[in-house]
């Protein structure tokens, strides 16, 4: 402790910092200050856990009624920073009254709680540069855990980590118009299950590459530590190419692509290697057994795969091209056949009714990575029913790639673009946008989730909701737009009503129990890292989440038990949404 340190206080921003004096005489009056270091902290408290970037806002929220705050450094206890709470106020969502603690101004770097009088301690959080990094590579590693049909192992920085090869035995089921072995060994599990569905993995790989597209120069040098590492290739594309190719080979020979490769039931609690049902590759069960909108999907990712491998591995981009046509042309056959689940089957179905905003993307990529006429003359027919779209985030990102569709296009910097259908694009993502920052500033909990998005996968909604702000923030970069996108990484790393991390092993407390079938084996005390939580469901679609009380508001309908899958799942969907997020953060 430091009283030197004392005078050189920086004021909380709304310059209601509580008198020096006041200060010093509780520090004087205080005969073990060093005893709130060990202190438990509080969950009325809630801080991002990983922490604030050091030229940024910085604000935590107080859930409890208090008066001042302090901050200290971690290391020592000293008081760094302090200040007033601005009043409370009431959160209809999660039923509880704010305050936030504003402590923008603290320009040191360092490790610090907040220290509440009358409340407590909070968890403790970093200010510094790039306090995301941590948090980036994790999620990113997640990938490499989901990874199947090969053995997994996360190296010495998480021992027994690791599983044996696991899914070796797929074979066609009957639905899918084919017959024999087709092992097509490759591709993440999707999610607490083993199966790997083509329309989730869609938008999750898209979303990986679309990271990598717009924030590349900030993830070019962040080595995963996976089998690829060295090869001359970023690692996000390496880890991007593990699933890219496995929904290549999903593929066949008419250029239609089957709709999932699953057991036919869900295995048990086990892990992976030893789940000995075979993998089998599943259609619709009439012809042409393929489904519209999986079949779209490959085409507009491997037409991002075109443009984004091709300075790495030209081959590839070629082969990925050539499906991409392929599949493009399929769905120009058949452009409407939705999947369901065959008689006997079981497994997520992923149903989608309309495959309309699925061709557009395709059409959109394809025409962003060839500029083929064809393309843009089928997106400049359909695009403007997609534009509504832009007003909020889907909550279900996988069905609904409208969004995708549009904001490619206008990205695009490919000369004959249509300036009318640009400018709309820019536009209407730009007024949602604007909505969407005021609402999150005036959120209590600074999130911007409506109470209608606590659904399922609620805490992708919210991944989401920074997605669109941070594409509005390159049609016309505006910190507004950049801080709202912050704000909802905040709510997912601690700020929140639970005061947990929803991304496990990241934070001084996160959350421990995801429905993940490797981290629920039995063998680990600590869950498999970097996995987001699916978050707080108002839909209560599992018996834990029915259980809970009846009058709990939305987004308190979250419990961090395994068998919570409507709250606790992890899914590769919002995983690579929470890594665009954090990509976008990264310096
Ligand atoms: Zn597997």
């Amino acid at each position: 402790m430091t009283n030197s340190y004392l005078p050189a206080l920086p004021q909380a921003r709304s310059g209601r910092a509580f008198p020096l004096a006041a200060a010093l005489a509780a520090l004087l009056l205080l005969p073990a200050a060093l005893a709130h270091g060990s202190e438990n902290p509080s969950m009325a408290i809630k801080v991002d856990q990983a922490g604030y970037p050091l030229d940024g806002p910085k604000v935590a929220l107080v859930a409890a009624p208090a008066e001042t705050y302090q901050l200290r450094r971690a290391s020592d206890n000293a008081i760094v920073f302090q200040g007033r709470l601005e009043p409370p106020m009431s959160d209809p969502a999660t039923g509880d009254r704010v305050q936030t603690a504003d402590f923008s101004a603290l320009r040191q770097p360092g490790s610090y709680y907040l220290d509440v009088p009358g409340v407590g301690r909070s968890f403790a959080f970093a200010v510094n540069n790039n306090v995301f990094e941590r948090a980036y590579y994790l999620a990113m590693r997640a990938f490499y855990g989901q990874r199947c049909g090969t053995a997994v192992d996360l190296g010495p920085e998480f021992p027994g980590y690791s599983h044996p090869i696991c899914h070796q035995h797929g074979e066609f089921h009957p639905s899918s118009g084919a017959k024999g072995p087709r092992d097509n060994l490759g591709g993440w599990h999707d999610a607490g299950d083993y199966g790997r569905y083509m329309v989730n993995s869609g938008v999750s790989t898209a979303t990986l590459l679309w990271a990598w597209e717009i924030y590349g120069p900030r993830l070019e040098r962040i080595q995963l530590h996976i089998p690829e590492t060295g090869n001359g290739t970023p690692d996000i594309l390496n880890e991007a190419r593990w699933n890219l190719e496995w929904m290549l080979k999903m593929q066949d020979g008419d250029g239609g692509v089957w709709h999932k490769q699953s057991s036919v039931s869900f295995p048990g609690f086990i892990a992976p290697e030893q789940d000995a049902l075979p993998s089998e590759v599943i259609g619709t069960g009439s012809f042409p057994y393929k489904s519209t909108c999986a079949t779209a999907d490959l085409a507009a990712v491997a037409a991002i795969a075109a443009r984004v491998y091709k300075p790495y591995d030209a081959h590839f981009a070629g082969r990925a091209l050539q499906a991409a046509r392929r599949a493009w042309n399929w769905t120009e056959k058949y452009p409407d056949v939705t999947f369901k689940n065959p008689p006997g089957v079981s497994t997520g179905v992923y149903a989608d009714a309309n495959c309309g905003d699925e061709r557009l993307w395709a059409a959109a990529e394809l025409w962003r990575t060839t500029g083929d006429a064809a393309f843009q003359e089928f997106f400049l027919k359909h695009y403007a029913e997609q534009l509504p779209g832009l007003d909020s985030p889907p909550l279900e990102n996988w069905n609904a790639m409208g969004p995708k569709a549009l904001w490619t296009y206008a990205l695009s910097t490919r000369k004959g673009a249509d300036a009318g259908a640009a400018r709309a694009i820019r536009e209407r993502t730009l007024a949602a946008a604007n909505a969407i920052a005021a609402r999150t500033r005036a959120n209590p909990y600074h999130v911007s989730l409506k109470a209608g998005d606590y659904v399922w996968g609620s805490n992708g909604v919210a991944a989401e909701y920074g997605m669109e702000l941070l594409i509005a923030n390159l049609f016309a970069p505006n910190p507004a737009f950049a801080d709202a996108a912050r704000d909802n990484l905040h709510y997912l790393l601690g700020r929140n009503a639970f005061s947990l991390s929803w991304v496990t092993q990241v934070g001084e407390h996160p959350f421990q129990h995801p429905h993940h079938r490797p981290s629920g084996d039995g063998q680990h005390t600590a869950p498999w890292p970097g996995l987001l939580s699916g978050g707080p469901n108002a839909n209560r679609q599992d018996a834990v989440l029915q259980a809970l009380p009846a009058e709990l508001p939305p987004a308190r309908v979250y419990s961090d038990q395994t068998a919570s899958y409507a709250s606790n799942e992890v899914a590769i969907n919002w995983q690579a949404s929470l890594v665009f997020l954090l990509a976008g953060q990264l310096r």
